[in-house]
C-alpha cells in the first residue's frame, strides 16, 4: 500500500477512538526552532520525506491533487505514531509566532490540550514563551518543555557537563516559574509544571534530528555524555539514528498530553462559561460522539478547490455533511457541504468526523475565526463582533 493510502487509512480508524488522539500546539519565541521542530516530527512520522524522497513525494502529491482537489495546508497537520504498542493520531495545530497575533493564538490553544513549548537552550526563556504560556493555561492546555539547539552548548558555547546541566536547570526553573505563577488560582499548580523525572522535559537539537529525555535514556542506554561524546565528534549523523528526536518528542506527545477524554472534563468549565448544569455541558466534558454538536472554529483559510474552509474543534456530537448548523452570532443556520479531516498536511473529506478531532469544513459562509457553531443554540465560547467580517473577506 502506497505511503499515503496507509496514512488515510490510519486517521480514519484513529479518528473514532478519542483515547488515541492527542491535539497539540507547538509554541515557541520566534527563532527557537518551532518551524525545524515541525518538519522532523513530520519527517519522522513518515509524512514528509526524508531527503532524497522529496521528488517521489511531489509526484504523489501532485497526482493526488489532481485526482481529488486536496491541497497541503502547513498550519494544520495530522499524524499517526505507535507508542507503546498502540497508535496515536496526532493533530498539530500551528501557533501563529508572532506577539501581534495573541488573539489567534489563544484561539489555536483552545482547539488543543497539549502545548509542547520550544525553548533555545543558549537564549533561555524569551517574552514570548511567558506569552505562549500564559495562553496556553488560560485554556487549560498542559504545557511540555523542549529545549532545542543544545547541540550549541556542546560544539559552539563548549560547555562541560556541570555548566551545561546547570544552564539546562536554570531554563526548567525559569519556565517553572512562569508556570507557577500563571496557575496560583488552581488548586493543582504541581500538575501543570514540568520536570525532567516526569518526562515531561526534552532535550536536543532539531537542526540535527537527536533529542533526549528521562525515558529515552532508559530506552537507548544513551546519557548525556554520550551524547556529548557524539556531538564533539560531529558524529551527528549516528546520534539521530540512535536516538532520533522525533521519536522522544511523539512518546512525550502520547504518554504525556492528555487524550480529549481526560482533557475536555477539566478544560470546559475553564473555556466555556454556559450553564455547567446542562445536558449540553456534560456532553461536551464527556466527549459525547452521539450528544449536540458542538465545533469551535479557530480559523478560517481559502481553498482554490473547495472555497473557505472553517477549522476547528469538535467539542461534543459528530459532525456530518448535511447538517444544519447555527453560526454564534448570526441569525438563521448553514448547512455543511462537506466534512474532513487533516492527514499528513492534507484535508481528506470523510463521512463524519466524531468529538474530540479537529475538523475542517465546508459551507460554515457566516462563520468567522471564534465563531461557535451548533446544532442547538447556545452560549458562544467568545463573543464576536461580526459587523465588518463580510466586507472584508467574502465581496
Ligand atoms: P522558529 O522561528 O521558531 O520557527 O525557528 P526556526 O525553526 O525557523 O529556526 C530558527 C533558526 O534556528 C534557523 O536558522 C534554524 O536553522 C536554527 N535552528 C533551529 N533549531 C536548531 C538547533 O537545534 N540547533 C542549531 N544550532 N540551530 C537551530
Amino acid at each position: 500500500m502506497g505511503r499515503r493510502k496507509k496514512i488515510v487509512q490510519e486517521c480514519e480508524t484513529l479518528m473514532d477512538k478519542p483515547e488515541n488522539i492527542r491535539n497539540i500546539a507547538i509554541a515557541a519565541h520566534v527563532d527557537h526552532g518551532k518551524t525545524t521542530l515541525t518538519d522532523n516530527l513530520l519527517a519522522g512520522a513518515g509524512m514528509i520525506a526524508d531527503e532524497g524522497e522529496a521528488t517521489k513525494l511531489m509526484m504523489d502529491t501532485e497526482e493526488d491533487e489532481q485526482e481529488r482537489g486536496i491541497t497541503i495546508d502547513a498550519a494544520n497537520v495530522s499524524m499517526t505514531h505507535e507508542y507503546e504498542d498502540t497508535n496515536h493520531l496526532i493533530n498539530l495545530i500551528d501557533t501563529p509566532g508572532h506577539v501581534d497575533f495573541g488573539g489567534d493564538v489563544t484561539r489555536a490553544m483552545r482547539a488543543v490540550d497539549g502545548a509542547l513549548v520550544v525553548v533555545d537552550a543558549v537564549e533561555g526563556a524569551m517574552p514570548q514563551t511567558e506569552t505562549v504560556l500564559r495562553q496556553a493555561l488560560r485554556e487549560g492546555v498542559k504545557p511540555a518543555l523542549f529545549i532545542n539547539k543544545v547541540d550549541r552548548l556542546i560544539s559552539e558555547l563548549q560547555e562541560g557537563p556541570e555548566e551545561m546541566q546547570e544552564r539546562l536547570l536554570s531554563v526548567i526553573h525559569d519556565v517553572n516559574e512562569l508556570i507557577r505563577g500563571m496557575t496560583e488560582d488552581m488548586d493543582d499548580v504541581e500538575d501543570w509544571t514540568v520536570s525532567v523525572e516526569g518526562g515531561t522535559v526534552a532535550f536536543g537539537s532539531a537542526l540535527y534530528k537527536w533529542g533526549v529525555s528521562m525515558p529515552s535514556m532508559q530506552r537507548t542506554g544513551m546519557d548525556f555524555g554520550d551524547i556529548m561524546e557524539l556531538e564533539r565528534a560531529d558524529k551527528r549523523q549516528e546520534l539521530h539514528e540512535r536516538t532520533p528526536l522525533s521519536n522522544v518528542v511523539l512518546d512525550m506527545v502520547c504518554e504525556h498530553f492528555p487524550n480529549p477524554v481526560d482533557a475536555q472534563p477539566r478544560r470546559i468549565p475553564r473555556i466555556w462559561r454556559g450553564d455547567a448544569d446542562s445536558d449540553l455541558a456534560e456532553e461536551m466534558r464527556v466527549v459525547n460522539e452521539d450528544g449536540e454538536v458542538v465545533f469551535m472554529v479557530t480559523d478560517i483559510s481559502m481553498d482554490p478547490h473547495a472555497g473557505e474552509i472553517a477549522t476547528g474543534r469538535v467539542f461534543s456530537g459528530t459532525l456530518e455533511k448535511g447538517q444544519e448548523l447555527y453560526v454564534s452570532g448570526t441569525a438563521g443556520k448553514n448547512r455543511l457541504q462537506s466534512v474532513g479531516l487533516f492527514m499528513g498536511g492534507e484535508r481528506e473529506e470523510v463521512e463524519h468526523v466524531p468529538a474530540g478531532n479537529i475538523a475542517a469544513v465546508t459551507g460554515l459562509k457566516d462563520a468567522i475565526a471564534g465563531s461557535t457553531v451548533s446544532s442547538v443554540e447556545m452560549t458562544p465560547f467568545e463573543s464576536i463582533e461580526h459587523i465588518s467580517e463580510p466586507v472584508i473577506t467574502k465581496s
